[in-house]
C-alpha cells in the first residue's frame, strides 16, 4: 500500500473533536434531499434547488412556531481546490405567535448568505443537512408581531383588540388601549440634555 493512501479509519481519526462529521453519522439528522454527490462534479459546480420538510432537519413545532411549510433551498456547490464551497439562500414561511395578541400569523425566515466549505473527503457525498438546520435555526426571530400596530389583548376581558373594541373601562389614563406596562416608563419625563 502506498504511503499516501489513507484508509477510511484514518479519516475517522483525523476528524477534530469539534468538527462536523459530514457523513451520515449517528446523532445527526440527515435528509436525502441535502446529500450531494460530488464525484465527477463539473468545475462550475452544480445548483441545488428544492424544498426540505422541517422534520428532515429535526425541527419541530412548539408553542410559538408552527412549522408547517418546508424550507426552500437555492444553493450552488462548487469545487475549489481541495474543498467544496456551498453558497446560496434559504427561505421558509412558518406560522408564528404574536407576542402581543397571541394570534398566529405568517413569519418569513430568510437566510440570504449561506456559505459553507467542506473538505473533499475522497469524493464521498457531502451532507448539508446539519448546516442547513443551523442556518435556518438562527433565522428565527427573538420576538414577533403579527403586524406593526398590533393592539394586543384587553387586559380585562382578554379580547383581541385587533378584531374590535370591547366595553371594558380603561384601567388607567392610558386610553389608547395599549396595555404594555413599560409604557409607564416611556411616559416619564426625562431630563433633556
Ligand atoms: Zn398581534
Ligand atoms: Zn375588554
Amino acid at each position: 500500500m502506498k504511503k499516501e493512501m489513507k484508509t477510511r479509519e484514518d479519516f475517522e481519526e483525523e476528524l477534530p473533536d469539534d468538527g462536523v462529521d459530514y457523513r451520515m453519522g449517528e446523532g445527526h439528522a440527515s435528509s436525502p434531499l441535502l446529500i450531494v454527490q460530488v464525484a465527477n462534479m463539473p468545475d462550475e459546480g452544480v445548483s441545488l434547488h428544492g424544498e426540505v420538510p422541517f422534520s428532515d432537519l429535526e425541527l419541530e413545532s412548539d408553542e410559538r412556531f408552527d412549522l408547517t411549510g418546508p424550507v426552500e433551498f437555492d444553493l450552488h456547490i462548487q469545487p475549489v481546490q481541495q474543498e467544496f464551497v456551498v453558497r446560496g439562500k434559504l427561505h421558509a414561511v412558518v406560522q408564528a405567535m404574536c407576542d402581543r395578541c397571541t394570534a398566529f400569523a405568517p413569519c418569513h425566515l430568510t437566510v440570504k448568505n449561506v456559505f459553507h466549505c467542506y473538505k473533499n473527503n475522497l469524493g464521498e457525498p457531502i451532507d448539508l443537512t446539519e448546516d442547513v438546520r443551523e442556518d435556518i435555526l438562527l433565522s428565527f426571530p427573538q420576538s414577533f408581531r403579527c403586524r406593526e400596530d398590533c393592539k394586543g389583548l384587553c387586559p380585562t376581558c382578554g379580547r383581541n383588540l385587533n378584531e374590535g373594541t370591547c366595553d371594558c373601562k380603561p384601567q388607567d389614563q392610558d386610553d389608547d388601549g395599549d396595555n404594555n406596562p413599560w409604557n409607564v416608563l416611556s411616559n416619564l419625563k426625562l431630563d433633556e440634555t
